[in-house]
């Protein structure tokens, strides 16, 4: 997108306001489907929690994408977006069996990643087809709060507890149909990926009913130029070679599926601050914008690094700040970083701000939630109000004291 129409949507719609480019998230989901194009079933999945607006969903799914969601809630943003049942899968963690049983109720893939429930569940749905969701102990990307394939880590079903897991499926006759793993976000590394899915075509050709492999997520975006990310279609080439030799050996073709949030979202968004105040202290200068973690809680929460712009004066000269919001709490959102000069009223334009920013938004300090902004064929559509002091108190009961 071009600096003038963030700037125009800040005008139009205020700020803090987040911006989505439709085509951006179209082309993500291109250069996937493009990246496996050698083998016959392929499904995306989009991962619902990285960006849950409707919009959103409704964007992709018109692509052709189906939904991985993690709560009986998304799985209902899903279906109220429109999305047959069949193109839902529900991959909870920690959830209970009520929750797992409304979700069968509303007809979306069941994905079980514990046995104690698998147990339960086998027992009274045996008929109910169920993927299950192994953990292939393979560590992925650098940050442990987004690496879930670690020996400690709470997600699926060690691939050492197989032997288990097979005899709760033998005794309780249940129909495996998926096999599924998810080893967390940002992997660099091809090579380690297709390690931990030689795990999983192993643990595979235990079950002889399957109709899909699902290898998660977890794909590196870019975050400033000359960034590592994963290699899309290296890894489409390589896994996809090796997925259909699978098929051919296992005597059937499957569907290969993909659950991706932030590859397809993350580089569509913009998140659009106004500077409130420049302060010199002793040591830096700080930019105080309209915003704090309570709207865009990456920084703070996985120190990630987000470029930021200032669109209003992009051909100042290059200064260093430190860029910080206004709730009362620390809430950097960027450290000595060379941004053109900035003045008190200046839209900065913070980058990748597309995936697990506003969904992680919340409240603290008693501010508003953004608007969300869609950008679509050229066009700036309203699709999230921003909230008003009736939401804050709206669920706050006064009783008489
Ligand atoms: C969060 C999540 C994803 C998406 O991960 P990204 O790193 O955003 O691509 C996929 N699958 C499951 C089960 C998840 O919980």
């Amino acid at each position: 997108m071009k600096n003038k129409d963030l700037l125009q949507i800040a005008e139009d719609f205020g700020s803090p306001v987040y911006v989505y480019d439709s085509e951006k998230i179209v082309s993500q989901y291109k250069r996937l489907t493009k990246a496996f194009k050698h083998v016959k079933q392929v499904k995306i999945n989009y991962a619902v929690k990285a960006l849950s607006n409707i919009n959103i969903l409704k964007l992709l799914t018109n692509c052709g994408s189906g939904l991985d969601t993690v709560s009986i809630q998304e799985v209902k943003l899903g279906l109220k977006t429109g999305v047959a049942p069949e193109k839902i899968i529900f991959t909870p963690n920690g959830v209970s069996i009520n929750e797992i049983e409304e979700a069968v109720k509303l007809g979306v893939q069941i994905n079980i990643d514990n046995l104690s429930i698998l147990e339960q569940f086998g027992t009274i749905h045996p008929d109910v087809p169920v993927c299950i969701r192994i953990n292939p102990h393979v560590m992925a990307g650098g940050n442990t709060n987004i690496s879930v394939g670690h020996i400690d880590s709470k997600f699926g079903i060690s691939i050492h507890q197989m032997p288990h897991l097979l005899r709760i499926v033998e005794n309780t006759g249940m129909n495996i149909n998926g096999i599924h793993m998810h080893t967390g976000s940002d992997i660099l590394d091809v090579e380690v990926f297709l390690y931990a899915s030689e795990i999983l075509f192993e643990a595979a050709e235990n079950f002889k009913d399957l109709e899909f492999i699902d290898f998660g997520s977890g794909f590196k975006v870019p975050y400033h130029e000359n960034d590592i990310e994963t290699d899309i279609e290296e890894f489409g080439k390589k896994l996809g070679k090796r997925f259909n030799e699978f098929c051919k050996n296992y005597g059937k073709e499957l569907t290969l599926s993909f659950e991706p949030g932030k590859f397809l979202v993350s580089e569509s968004g913009y998140f659009l601050v106004k500077v409130n105040s420049v302060k010199q202290t002793t040591s830096t200068v700080f930019a105080q914008v309209d915003s704090g973690f309570n709207h865009f809680i990456r920084p703070m929460f996985y120190g990630s690094k987000h470029e930021v712009v200032n669109i209003s004066h992009p051909t100042k000269h290059k200064r260093f700040y430190s860029v910080v919001g206004y709730i009362c709490e620390t809430d950097t959102f960027a450290n000595n970083k060379r941004i053109a000069e900035i003045s008190e009223g200046d839209i900065l334009a913070f980058k990748n701000a597309g995936a697990y920013c506003f969904s992680m938004a919340s409240n603290y300090n008693s501010r508003f939630r953004p608007a969300e902004v869609l950008w679509y064929n050229g066009e700036a559509k309203l699709i999230r109000k921003r909230e008003t002091f009736q939401d804050l108190i709206a669920n706050q009961v006064e009783v008489e004291l």
